[in-house]
């Protein structure tokens, strides 16, 4: 689209997210879409849409293998464009500018806004995955401090005759703020993305073989494009292995403090197969934007993997990924630092966690999704308490539930190390 386009409505600006969720309706995956637009000028910088399910070019990749990132949902894109081209079109802050979304944010992408900075308005509910799923704009989800952001930074939109809802959000904030928008464009906010929920998110999670028929990829040959691919992800990769994956052990601490070291923020994510391989261990680029932390790098990182592979041109290479790669539900995430409780990373984290899984894993103790470390003065009670408050979609569905490692052995040896490292890193800066 044009980037010179001029809004001067919310009604004008919705349509522009309302096109792109008829694109991704088209293209098969979650119907919502989203612009940003400029608050002072009406300027629409850029328009995205969802794109967690993306076909391939390759026909012979039979059948299509379409789980492409999770992550990839229109607000994500949103955010992470804006970062990408700040400084090269010398674009305004975040705070004067407004995402328009068709869908209320998901946990994932509320947290990543929040973070980012950006003013919110929305067009239809979620009363699943919504971080206002309630409808009461007082988002139960958030910690304190971020529920009076969002208070302060979000609306959405009145909805015209027959419908007749009332704006409801921050006065000053987002843009066309106390406008309403046509009940037919509205209708089609939610009724596009109602459709395609259920399809989607039954391919985006069923996409793997389950562990007890699952191949050990460390048999793989040198020469295999899966395991040139998994090194080329990861130089860890396939070089630890722990016993019980969901058990990891003190095999752990130094892979997860070399990546933390060498991250733009002192944090890194392994991922175990069920096997107990280490896949990857990546820390995160918020040096490009900062919502591309060690977790959001990971599981984007192992999916853009899959679907490569999965779609390969060679058979052989797509043989070898289905049955040496599974979905990552099957395989357990372990972070060593979980991010503060009381800030929008976490939400973010929790959020991206359960867009990646999309249901309970099994066995789903010890969780798949797990910490060696807490910031200092937070606990495990403020990790579970937010997972717990989450909407019905991450607490009914996938049943987030982070846990702390149950290694004392691992925990020790990351500690002694991460003192260490940072100790170097604060003398070298
Ligand atoms: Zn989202």
């Amino acid at each position: 689209m044009s980037t010179a386009s001029i809004t001067q409505s919310a009604q004008q600006a919705l349509a522009l997210a309302a096109n792109q969720a008829l694109l991704a309706s088209r293209q098969g995956t979650f119907a919502v879409g989203g612009c940003i637009i400029e608050n002072a000028t009406g300027k629409v910088l850029i328009a995205l849409h969802n794109c967690v399910l993306k076909p391939s070019s390759n026909l012979a990749a039979n059948p299509a293998f379409r789980l492409h990132d999770p992550t990839a949902h229109g607000e994500r894109r949103l955010i992470d464009w804006y970062f990408e081209n700040r400084q090269r079109l010398e674009l305004p802050p975040a705070n004067a500018l407004t995402v328009i979304t068709t869908l209320d944010p998901c946990a994932m992408c509320a947290g990543a806004l929040l973070a980012a900075g950006f003013n919110v308005a929305v067009s239809a509910h979620d009363t699943f995955a919504g971080v206002n799923f309630n409808g009461q704009f007082d988002f139960p989800s958030l910690p304190p401090a971020q529920r009076l952001l969002a208070q302060t930074t979000w609306g959405y939109y009145a909805v015209s005759a027959p419908l007749e809802r009332n704006y409801v959000g921050a006065c000053d904030g987002p843009v066309y703020a106390g406008e309403e928008v046509d009940a037919a464009t509205f209708s089609l906010t939610s009724s596009l993305f109602e459709v395609s929920v259920n399809l989607v998110h039954d391919e985006s999670s069923n996409t793997g073989l389950p562990p007890s028929v699952l191949t050990d990829p460390r048999e793989l040959s040198e020469q295999s494009r899966v395991r040139q691919a998994l090194t080329g992800l990861s130089p860890w990769s396939l070089r630890v292995k722990s016993d019980n994956p969901r058990i990891p052990g003190a095999e752990l601490a130094q892979p997860l403090i070399d990546v933390a070291s060498q991250a733009h923020a002192f944090n890194a994510v392994a991922l175990l197969d069920p096997f107990g391989n280490l896949l990857a261990c990546l820390g995160g680029a918020e040096n490009h934007s900062p919502i591309r932390t060690a977790f959001m790098e990971i599981t984007r990182a192992y999916a853009a993997l899959r679907w490569d592979l999965m779609n390969h041109d060679e058979a052989q290479t797509r043989s070898e990924a289905r049955q040496h790669l599974t979905h990552p539900r099957y395989c357990t995430f372990i972070m060593l630092y979980f991010p503060d409780p009381t800030g929008s990373e976490a939400v973010m984290t929790l959020g991206a966690y359960g867009s990646t899984v999309e249901r309970p894993t099994a066995p789903s103790f010890p969780s798949n999704l797990q910490y060696v470390l807490l910031p200092d003065g937070s606990t495990a009670k403020d990790v579970a308490q937010l997972a717990q408050g989450l909407p019905p979609f991450y607490t009914h569905n996938v049943q987030v539930a982070p846990c702390q490692v149950l290694d004392e052995e691992l925990v020790r040896a990351a500690q002694c190390l991460s003192d260490h490292a940072q100790r170097v890193g604060s003398a070298d800066g």
